[in-house]
Parts: structure tokens; sequence; C-alpha cells
């Protein structure tokens, strides 16, 4: 709007100068003429001049609009006049009318232009029916000097006027020419942004995918493959977490220049969101040339980033699928490399791996099992089973470890290690968790009423239940309702949980810990093993993992590393549960080690609560005996 008002002020102020150059200019002609006229043609100038003053006044009023029609039809007038009382049709003054019809056209309106090239034809016709019919006869002068400045000053006057009009039209059409570049200029750049990501510029999720068209076309006319690398980040979060989102962004904008300096100019990388790009790879003929790329771009990612003077550290895994040859669909594209960028993930991050059906199909199992978790979950189907821990020396039950079942209806029984991950992975982990807790508390409570006053219950924990900050709420609400005193529920935990989130599971760990509930790592020996961890969190238990003494061969090799491990633990102060024991050899090896605890099928396998008691009870009485 702003713009349109200042174009048309500036519009009308080059029309009021034009106006006002042409009242001068002609005034000044017709002085000159002046000069040289007499008689009735000194009356029709001096008149013309008067009138054109009186419209370079009005002009400059800015009285536009009458200054042009003072003008012009005075002209007319004078014009006529001459025509009139001289030559007629034939008189030098006709010359004048095509100026003035031009200056009509481009400084009046349209009615004036019409109004007068209305006038000059009339005049025309009129001119020449007064000579046909002898009311006029025209007066063809002899040619004389004054005749000579008449037509120059006519000549001087249009050319001049026209050349002006003429220049300024000339400006303005260069000023549109350069007003039209604009326009193309900020269409590219807005084209520009709805094709690439502000943050890295590089081609965004929608242009990739018209990307991907183009070089399948090419490919495909070559009768070769286009290759689509799925990265993810493995660890870019915690970037962002502990240096911030500025931070997290330039080393996004870091990557994004080194991967560009090293692909070919053929290849294009695009931000496919967040933490994720992906490489279109054209006339990947073998796969040699793909095991290169992936490997070039993953060392490209694992070399240190310099952010805010600290040096910074991710690595990617990487997914590749194939067209035609996994599909030619984008999008089916992409889900095939992120189903293959998730192996790798799982092959322990920093690597790469190709999509295969195998994958798919896994990933369709997956997807179905979670469906049925879901389904489970609401319908309550599944089951705490009970294993006992028994004191190696004393034979009597410390504990016993709540495990999960999920029973079919065929009778036969999905175990934990089937669909834990895929709860982790889906978070259904905290539902099932606290379904866990509260039940586990409830039945360690009952068989405390039933007479096993001192047994605990063991309760295994997955990292995912930490993330939310609302555990420390779901332990309590289990142990209130089922009135358990804290000190009986025993939280098993795994390395990998200490090892990668310290802080925040440190804070959760520590208010658990003051309400009375104590800690055992799980599986230890599998991990990182680092008896610095379980100082710091405050463990009471340690449970060495069951591959240690799964078979004899096993013992004979690691028996050395198990004594080891007991030793610390012990000095430590923390009591040793050995899982995973089938016999009573196995229960004396790690008796004669100075190992408190032990768990596993030579006692009893994890049994339906039902069950539990007789169980407990025949133990109890075995314990007596020994
Ligand atoms: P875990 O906590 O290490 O549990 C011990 C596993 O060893 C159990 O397998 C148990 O049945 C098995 N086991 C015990 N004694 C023996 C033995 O003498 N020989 C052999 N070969 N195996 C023995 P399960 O019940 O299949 O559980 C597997 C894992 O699933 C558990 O390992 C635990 O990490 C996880 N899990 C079970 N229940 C839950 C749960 O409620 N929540 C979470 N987050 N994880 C659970
Ligand atoms: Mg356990
Ligand atoms: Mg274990």
């Amino acid at each position: 709007m702003q713009q349109i008002f200042e174009q048309n002020v500036s519009f009308n102020q080059v029309r009021r100068r034009r106006l006002m150059q042409i009242c001068a200019i002609t005034a000044l002609g017709l002085m000159a003429a002046l000069a040289v006229a007499n008689g009735i043609t000194f009356i029709i100038f001096a008149t013309g001049i008067g009138t054109l003053l009186l419209a370079f006044g009005l002009a400059f009023k800015q009285k536009l609009q009458t200054a042009a029609y003072i003008l012009l039809w005075s002209m007319s007038a004078m014009l006529s006049a001459f025509a009139l009382t001289g030559a007629g049709l034939f008189d030098l003054a006709i010359l004048g009318y095509p100026g003035l019809l031009m200056f009509a056209a481009i400084l009046g309106s349209i009615g004036l232009f019409v109004s007068l090239l209305l006038f000059v034809i009339a005049q025309c016709i009129l001119l020449t029916w007064l000579t046909l019919q002898g009311y006029i006869t025209p007066h063809i002068p002899s040619l004389s000097w004054p005749h000579l400045v008449f037509i120059l000053v006519i000549f001087i006057i249009t050319g001049f006027c026209v050349y002006v009009m003429v220049r300024d039209i000339k400006r303005l059409m260069l000023s549109l020419q350069q007003e039209n570049n604009k326009v193309q200029q900020s269409q590219a750049k807005i084209q520009h942004l709805a094709h690439h990501d502000s943050l890295t510029n590089l081609a965004n999720r929608s242009y990739g995918e018209t990307l991907f068209q183009q070089l399948l076309a090419s490919c495909h006319k070559q009768q070769q493959q286009l290759a689509l690398l799925f990265i993810d980040l493995d660890n870019f979060k915690p970037v962002n977490d502990a240096l911030g989102h500025a931070a997290g962004d330039d080393l996004l904008k870091q990557l994004a220049r080194r991967l560009t300096a090293i692909l070919p100019a053929d290849h294009a990388l695009i931000r496919f969101g967040g933490d994720e790009f992906l490489v279109l790879a054209p006339n990947a003929a073998d796969s040699n040339h793909l095991d290169q790329l992936a490997e070039r771009l993953i060392s490209q990612i694992t070399s240190p980033f310099e952010i805010l003077q600290t040096q910074v550290s991710v690595s990617a895994s990487v997914g590749i699928a194939c067209a035609p040859k996994d599909g030619t669909d984008f999008k089916q594209l992409c889900r095939k490399a992120d189903i293959a960028m998730y192996r790798a993930k799982e092959e322990g991050r920093n690597t790469y791996h190709y999509f295969d059906d195998s994958l798919d199909k896994a990933n369709d199992d997956k997807f179905k099992l979670l469906q049925m978790l879901r389904l489970a979950l609401s319908e309550q189907q599944f089951r705490l089973y009970y294993q006992p821990q028994v004191g190696l020396d004393s034979g009597s039950i410390s504990a016993v470890e709540a495990l999960l079942r999920w029973p079919q209806a065929d009778g036969s029984m999905i175990g934990p290690d089937q669909f834990i991950p895929v709860a982790e992975s889906s978070g259904l982990i905290n539902e099932l968790g606290s379904w866990v807790l509260g039940q586990a508390c409830q039945h360690c409570a009952q068989l405390r009423q039933q007479g096993f006053v001192n047994l605990r219950v063991a309760v295994n924990l997955s990292v995912v239940q930490f993330k939310d900050g609302q555990l420390q709420n779901i332990v309590e609400q289990a142990l209130q309702l089922a009135g358990l005193p804290a000190q009986a529920l025993e939280l098993e935990l795994t390395e990998s949980l200490l090892v990668d989130n310290t802080d925040h599971v440190l804070q959760q760990l520590n208010v658990l810990s003051q309400l009375g509930v104590t800690f055992a790592i799980d599986d230890f020996g599998t991990g990182y093993s680092n008896l610095s961890y379980l100082r710091r969190f405050n463990a009471s238990t340690l449970k060495i993992d069951r591959s240690f003494i799964s078979t004899e061969q096993q013992w004979q090799a690691n028996a050395p590393l198990v004594q080891a491990i007991i030793q610390m633990a012990t000095s430590l102060g923390l009591n040793t549960v050995a899982e995973g024991i089938e016999n009573a050899d196995m229960a004396k090896n790690l008796r004669a080690l100075g190992c408190h605890d032990g768990q596993g099928y030579y006692w009893s396998p994890a049994v339906a609560i039902a069950q539990l008691p007789a169980l407990l009870n025949k133990l109890q009485l075995q314990a007596k005996a020994l």
C-alpha cells in the first residue's frame, strides 16, 4: 500500500514537472514566434502565451488535470484559429496537432485524448467543407523567413516534448524491468526456502523426494541402481542437553558442510529432520562402492567437532536401501533404509547395515507383537512368576525375584526376553513395569501375612522407567497400596542404566534409597563391570551373571574372574548372588568362593504365585535339615 502511494506521488511529480516544462518551452517558442508575428497572428500568439502561463501556474499548484486541459485546449484553439485565418487544411498550424494528441495521450486522461482527437477530426472535416463550399478561401502565403520560424518553433516544441516524454517512458520501462528482476529474485528465494532446510541449507525432505525422482529416472535410463543411505546420529541428544540447542545447531551445520565436501557432485545430501540425513547415491554399481561411501560418511561424522571451544564427538548409524531392488517409492525406501539403520544401531551403533527382506519381516513381527502386547496389558494377560534366592550357607530364602510371563492360549509361555525389548522401544514398559511393581508388592505382602514374615521381593527395572521421573511415585504408591515396608523391596538395575544416565538416575535412586528400598546390580559381568559405579549408586547386592557359570567349561574359564568379583564386592560390603545355578556342584563352588546367595534351577525355576508358598515351605524344610 505504502509502495503504491509512493509510486503515485512520484508519478504525479513527474507529470507536474513535464506539464510545467511543456508550458514553459511552448511559451518560449511562442514568444520567439511573436517577435516575427503581426496583426491577427500576434493576437493569437499573445493569447496562447497567456493561457500557457495560466496552465504553468495551475501545474505549479498541483492542479494537474486542469492544467493539462487548459494547455491542450488552448493550444488546439490557437492552432484552429491559425488554420481558419490562414491556409485552412494546408496551414502549417495543422502540423502541431500530432504533437498535441501525443501530449494528450501521455499527460491527460482518456477523455481528454478522445475529445481532442474528435475535435481535430471535426475541424479537418469542417475546414474541408468550408473550403469546398467557398465560405473560406485558403490563403496560401508565399514562403518567408517568419514561416520558417513558425515551422521550427512547432518542430522544436514537439520534438522536445516528445523527447522528454519518451525518456520518461524508457525510464519507466527500465524501472519496471528492475522491479521484475527483483520479483523474480524474490520468487527464486522463496522457492529456495521452500526447498531447503534453513539451518543447514541442505535440501529438505520434500525437495529430497523430487531429487530422488530425478535421480531415479536418470539411473533407470542407464540401468543403474540408486542407493539411499539413511544416517542417524547416535548420541546427538546429550550434546543438545549438555551444551544447549545453539551448540547442537552448530554441530549440525558443521556436519552438513563436512558431508557435502566429501560427496561426489552427482550425490545429494538431504536433511531428513532432526539429526537424520539422507544421501542419494546414483549409479552405485556395486556394494563395494557403497561400503566405502558409508565408511567415509561415518568417519567424517565421528571425527570430533569443535563447538564452544569444546571437542564434541558423535557417531552415526547408517541404513542402506537401493532402488529398484528394494522398491522405487521414496517413502517406502526411506522406511526400509530406516529399518536397516535401526539394525545398525542394534549391532552396536557407529556402523552401517543393508536392508533385506528378513529385516522387514522382523519389523512386521515386532509391530504385530506390539499390538498383541497392548491388548495383553489391557486384558491383564501377564503373570508374575517367582524364583527364590537361597543362602548358599544356610539354605534359607533371602528373597524371591519377580519374573514376567505371558501365557498363551495354547498353554505355551512367551518369555520376557522376547517382549521386553519391544515394550521398551515402544514405551509400553512404563505401564507394564508399574503393573509389575504393584503386583509384586501385593504378592509379597500377602506371603508375609501367610507366615513368610521376612520375605523380600526383587523386581527388575528397565532404563526407560527412569526417563519420565515418575518412578519414585509409582514405587511409593505400589508399596502403600500393598502395605509393604520399603525394606522388603529390592530393585534390580542393569549396568547400562548406570553408565548412560548418571545424574538423572542418581537423583531418583537417592530418593528411592531414602524410602528404604534397596538396589541390586543385575547380570554383573556382562556390561562395563565397573565396581566404582556400585558405590556411587548405593547398591546393596551384586548379581553375578549366569553366563559365567552356565556350563562346566564356562566355569573352568571364569572361576578366577568370579572369585575376583566376589572378593571385591564383599570388600565393598555388597551382598553377592550367583544367577543360574543348576546343580549342587556349582552351588558348592560358589559357596567356596564366598558367594552369599544363589538363584537357579537347582532350587527351582520361577513358579506361579499359587505354587510359591509350597515351594518356599519345601525350601525352608530343606534348610532346617542342613
Ligand atoms: P534376569 O533378571 O537376569 O532374570 C534371570 C533369568 O534367568 C530369568 O529368565 C530366569 O528364568 C533365568 N534363570 C534363572 N535360573 C536359571 C537357571 O538355572 N538356568 C537358566 N538357564 N536360566 C535361569 P527370564 O525369566 O526369561 O527373564 C529374562 C530377563 O527378562 C530377566 O533377566 C530380566 O532382565 C528380564 N525381565 C523379567 N521380568 C522382567 C520385568 O518384570 N521387568 C523388566 N524390565 N525386565 C524383566
Ligand atoms: Mg533380574
Ligand atoms: Mg540377571
